[in-house]
């Protein structure tokens, strides 16, 4: 019987927690029925570390010390710093890479998968370009021509690298791809259920950055949980509101589950774009403004903010579509991020959708 080879295409903190958990699954031990090729190849965008090659550094530790020191990812394992070559053969293929870099690695593979392989993919966020949206398993399926599942939930990757009891839903169009799925990523502290709102569940992993960063606002004014919730439950709405605007299909109940509502907790108390905003907003109310970019570096360290390219993607579709005041939390945080106004607004956020600016 022939045996699945995975590939990993990313190796970032969520990417290693993950190519973790695929590793031990596809051992002989966690895989008695033998469906998994043992060997995981992950693609690492190559850079160096400590004056050796990051590849050479996880082949010969185990580790990735560079964005998720101090867990063996499993022997089992294999750094691959050419995408093509960690994806060739591969029958199924898993994508968590950052948003902005994924056009670039279809771009890449275009043509070179397997004919019949699947894929999943694990990266929030949305490309817009000049015809519109476009979310990221839409685009793997159009360039790659194959299936493409989607993962979400609130998955804090140190939280799941703890083996702490955590839970995610695959959103799928084929079900036998998400039962395959399902069998590679399920571990005892890992709960993963089916979820035939494969839009709706991306939606929700894209939009639930943008409220991040409202949370993160609040929290750098030194606010407490009632503001918080307000933003929360105000960004709840329009993440809904706006998926359905533009994906009619997309299911109210999506929402309620682990992808929308329980993401958003997640992110909104413990996650890197609500860190990052934090960081910015005191430094903006103390009047030592710092960037983004810069705060991203300084408290990331490599690792990629999503919530403000996707606050400005979101923010060019209203814009052309002519629904800014539709979307008041929204349209306010994208205004505070881009220094139109002062990020005390966040507590008043229809005042500052409707100011003209
Ligand atoms: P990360 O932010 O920790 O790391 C950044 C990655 O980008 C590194 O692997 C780096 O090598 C890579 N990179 C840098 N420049 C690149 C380039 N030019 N081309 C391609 N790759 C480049 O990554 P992550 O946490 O694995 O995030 C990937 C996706 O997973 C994101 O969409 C994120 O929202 C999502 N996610 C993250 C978490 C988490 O807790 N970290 C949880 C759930 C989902
Ligand atoms: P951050 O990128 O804000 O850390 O969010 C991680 C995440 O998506 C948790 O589910």
């Amino acid at each position: 019987l022939a045996r699945y080879r995975v590939a990993m295409i990313g190796s970032g903190a969520w990417a290693s927690a993950v190519v973790r958990i695929i590793a031990q699954n596809c051992t002989s031990k966690d895989d008695p029925a033998d469906e998994f090729v043992d060997e995981v190849r992950m693609w690492v965008y190559e850079e160096d570390y400590e004056g050796k090659k990051l590849t050479e550094v996880i082949n010969t530790t185990h580790e990735n010390p560079r964005y998720f020191p101090g867990y063996s990812l499993g022997a089992n394992v294999t750094a691959v710093p050419s995408i093509e070559e960690a994806a060739k053969d591969a029958d199924l293929l898993v994508f968590c890479a950052p948003h902005q870099f994924m056009h670039g690695i279809c771009k890449q593979l275009a043509g070179k998968v397997k004919p019949g392989a699947a894929a999943i993919s694990l990266t929030k966020g949305m490309r817009v370009r000049p015809e519109g949206p476009q979310l990221i398993s839409q685009m793997v399926r159009r360039m790659l021509g194959i299936d493409c599942a989607v993962l979400m939930g609130p998955n804090i990757a140190t939280d799941i690298a703890k083996e702490q009891l955590s839970e995610a839903v695959i959103g799928y169009e084929i079900i036998d791809t998400a039962r395959i799925f399902r069998k590679l990523f399920r571990r005892p502290y890992f709960k993963i259920s089916l979820l035939p709102d494969p839009v709706g569940a991306e939606m929700c992993g894209t939009l639930k950055n943008i409220v991040a960063l409202g949370a993160g606002m609040v929290d750098g004014l030194d606010l407490g949980p009632n503001s918080k919730a307000t933003v929360m439950r105000r960004g709840l709405i329009e993440m809904r509101s706006f998926s359905k605007a533009l994906y009619p299909t997309v299911r109210d109940e999506t929402f309620l589950e682990c992808c929308g509502m329980g993401d958003l907790i997640a992110t909104c108390y413990g996650g890197r774009n609500r860190l990052v905003a934090q960081a910015w907003t005191k430094a903006a109310v103390e009047g030592k403004a710092q960037s983004f970019e810069s705060l991203e570096a300084e408290l990331l360290k490599g690792q990629k903010l999503q919530g403000v390219l996707t606050s400005n993607e979101v923010q060019e579709i209203l814009k052309v579509r002519k629904w800014e005041q539709d979307y008041p939390l929204f349209t306010t945080i994208n205004r505070i991020i881009n220094g139109q106004l002062s990020p005390t607004y966040i507590t008043d956020y229809e005042a500052g959708a409707s100011l003209v600016l």
